[in-house]
């Protein structure tokens, strides 16, 4: 068996594309303003992407780039300030922060209705009761491949690993709203290859280069692999994907598979802030 190839990129694509569509219809732009703290070089390149994205799609969008050694009040001030600001219709400040700003304290300033990301514990805790609003982008985008390569998620046994507040556990509670059985995997579950074998679906969002190796995927699994890593100083996922191709039914590859769905995710989120404020 060779896995169909899910491709991310093309989909997000055109979900860019009917976007800059909508837009282009439209008096008020959508606005988005993206906050990045530091020199991460990982997060300078993901808040170019955005903004490359932004401007396909035609939104206004602003990046506010500012020193590391910014204290918690004076970004407090500039979310504030964006919270307000009726260019802006969706926002996020890109994590991870520096170490001595809480992280948790700047998501939570954001206004849930201009909370493009979907972080906030507002926009959060109405997706646990089955109340979706903004969702966050990456299991958001996660969803929309499930939907587009038509995999039937109902009564399948769903394995995700990772259990970030990002990524993980709001995959795991979109999985459960579609009727599949979940399990959660983490750094102390035991016998993680015991459970990876059972699962219909593997969601891989560790960190962690190549570490969902063949011999955990069972024949006509279909694997969705979130990780972002580097390997010998090239991008690849949580899956070992050249050899888990040969067992999987369907499979994302790193790059052009969930990142861009991300992105996309980020832009249709801005969509709907703007949406909600009307
Ligand atoms: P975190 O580091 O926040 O979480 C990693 C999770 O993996 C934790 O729950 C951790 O368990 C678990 N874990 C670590 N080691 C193991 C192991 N050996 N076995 C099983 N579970 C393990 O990462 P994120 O969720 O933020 O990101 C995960 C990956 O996804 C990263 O590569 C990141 O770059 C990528 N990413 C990609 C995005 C995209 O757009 N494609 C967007 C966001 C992230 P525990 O809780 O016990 O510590």
């Amino acid at each position: 068996m060779t896995a169909k190839i899910i491709d991310g990129k093309k989909v997000a694509e055109k979900v860019i594309s009917d976007i800059g569509k909508k837009v282009k219809g439209m008096k008020v732009k959508p606005g988005l303003a993206v906050v990045l703290v530091g020199k991460n070089p990982a997060s300078q390149i993901y808040v170019g992407m955005k903004e490359k994205k932004c401007k396909e799609a035609g939104f206004y969008s602003e990046k506010h780039v500012l020193d590391e050694r910014i204290d918690e009040i004076a970004l407090l001030k500039i979310v504030d300030e964006l919270n307000q600001n009726s260019k802006i219709h969706g926002m996020l400040v890109q994590l991870p922060l520096p170490k001595h700003i809480n992280e948790q304290l700047i998501i939570d300033a954001i206004v849930p209705h201009k909370d493009a990301d979907g972080f906030n514990p507002l926009n959060m805790g109405n997706m646990l009761i089955g109340n979706n609003m903004i969702l966050p982008a990456t299991p958001k985008g996660v969803m929309r491949l499930f939907d587009e390569y038509n995999i039937k998620l109902e009564g399948k046994h769903a394995v995700v690993i990772g259990r970030s507040n990002i990524v993980g556990k709001p995959i795991s509670v979109l999985l459960q709203q579609r009727n599949a059985t979940v399990t959660m995997c983490h750094s102390r579950t035991k016998d993680l290859k015991g459970i990876t074998k059972k699962a219909d679906i593997i969601v891989a969002a560790v960190g962690k280069a190549k570490m969902i190796k063949k011999d955990m995927v069972k024949k006509g699994a279909v694997v969705i692999d979130v990780g972002m890593n580097r390997d010998k100083g090239k991008l690849c996922g949580d899956v070992d994907f050249e050899h888990v191709k040969s067992v999987a039914s369907y499979i994302t590859p790193v790059p052009r598979g969930v990142g861009p769905m991300t992105i996309a995710m980020l832009l249709e989120n801005t969509l709907e802030c703007m949406e909600l404020r009307k």
